[in-house]
């Protein structure tokens, strides 16, 4: 990956609150080989026919043009992007992109060992890794797949392999794994990994509702009676409220879209998979690039189309019950 900066290239991608857009999340497939109940609706979805998903040249152009405006980070998600064929071929052609500094990956790790030394090479340098239980069976129920041996075995992968950061996703949820807490420090306490409690966040039909929402406060609360905790300096931007732990190698973060929610500096664009902009991963409006690209615009419209994307999204997310009951796509669809 470039190491150079866009020099010069000052950012434009400012909306109308003011804030400056440096972070792109890519999804790079509708498709997963897990069924998170809180992920994926209960009907199922329909998958997306492969001539409306973005092939790899038009990916690798839209990431160009992102960056070019000011993207200095990407992601890719999905769905779950290991199952997008070659995505290695993928990586390596946007980790050539002069002036990204940051190409990370978010994955269930299902096909990790097999995949975390070539993902390496091609250029991810940080990985998000989704894991809700330490229990097979419990995470079978989450997940609607008996997952538990190739998902350990793919962390055990990337930690040898030796990403420079590995971070730990924990959706925790009341009533569900809230009993974990615990264990999953423990698991981190020897390991450079940062394990991140996410708060559960309401898609379409995924059994959503406030009282099974564990806010960042409880969970700090119910680790503070066990470990000592100290608050790390975060960035701006960030949306995880970081923790050393005392005495050990990992670290604690919890992500609270929920009860704190972090839209005043919000820095993240998204790019389904089939190539519409989103502005708010609550806020159902897109513009399609796909269409713009495939009916033969030039990389001024397509910035034309960002810009207005970006010009209409909003101050802040609506609170949680009205995101419960708006019509969104289902996480999964967009890409978390
Ligand atoms: N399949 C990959 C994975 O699971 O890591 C990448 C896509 S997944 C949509 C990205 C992240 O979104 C995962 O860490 C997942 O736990 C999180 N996520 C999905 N639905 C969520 C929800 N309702 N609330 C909070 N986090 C959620
Ligand atoms: Fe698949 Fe990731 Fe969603 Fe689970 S959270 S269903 S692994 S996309």
């Amino acid at each position: 990956m470039s190491k150079h900066q866009n020099k010069g290239n000052r950012n434009r991608l400012i909306d109308g609150f003011g804030r400056e857009h440096s972070y792109l999340r890519i999804s790079v497939t509708d498709r997963c080989n897990l069924r998170c109940f809180y992920c994926m609706p209960h009907e199922g979805i329909e998958w997306l026919d492969k001539s409306k998903l973005l092939n790899f040249d038009e990916i690798e152009r839209l990431a160009r043009v992102f960056v070019s405006m000011g993207v200095e980070k990407i992601r890719l998600t999905g769905g779950e992007p290991l199952v997008r064929k070659e995505l290695p071929r993928l990586v390596e052609r946007l980790s050539a992109i002069e002036g990204l500094k940051y190409l990370s990956m978010t994955t269930n790790a299902m096909l990790l060992e097999q995949y975390a030394e070539a993902i390496a090479e091609a250029g991810i340098t940080h990985l998000n890794i989704s894991l809700d239980s330490l229990k097979p069976d419990r995470l079978e129920k989450i997940t609607g797949r008996d997952c538990f041996d190739p998902v350990m075995k793919g962390i055990g992968k990337a930690l040898a392999v030796g990403f420079p950061s590995i971070k730990l996703n924990v959706v925790m949820i009341a009533g569900v794994n809230e009993d974990e807490l615990f264990d999953f420090i423990e698991f981190v306490k020897d390991k450079p990994v940062n394990v991140r409690f996410i708060e559960f966040m309401p898609f379409r039909n995924n059994d959503w509702n406030i009282e099974r929402v564990l806010s960042y406060k409880e969970m700090l609360e119910r680790i503070e009676t066990r470990y000592s905790l100290s608050p790390l300096k975060a960035e701006p931007s960030a949306v995880a409220k970081d923790y050393a732990l005392t005495g050990a190698k990992g670290t604690v973060s919890f992500v609270t879209s929920m009860s704190d929610s972090f839209c005043g500096s919000c820095n993240r664009l998204r790019l389904t998979s089939d190539g519409s902009i989103k502005s708010c991963l609550f806020y159902p409006a897109e513009v399609s690039l796909r269409d713009a690209i495939r009916e033969g615009g030039s990389d001024k419209k397509i910035e034309d189309l960002i810009q207005y994307c970006l010009g209409k999204k909003p101050e802040a997310h609506p609170p949680a019950e009205e995101i419960a009951a708006a019509e969104n796509r289902a996480m999964i669809e967009i890409g978390g």
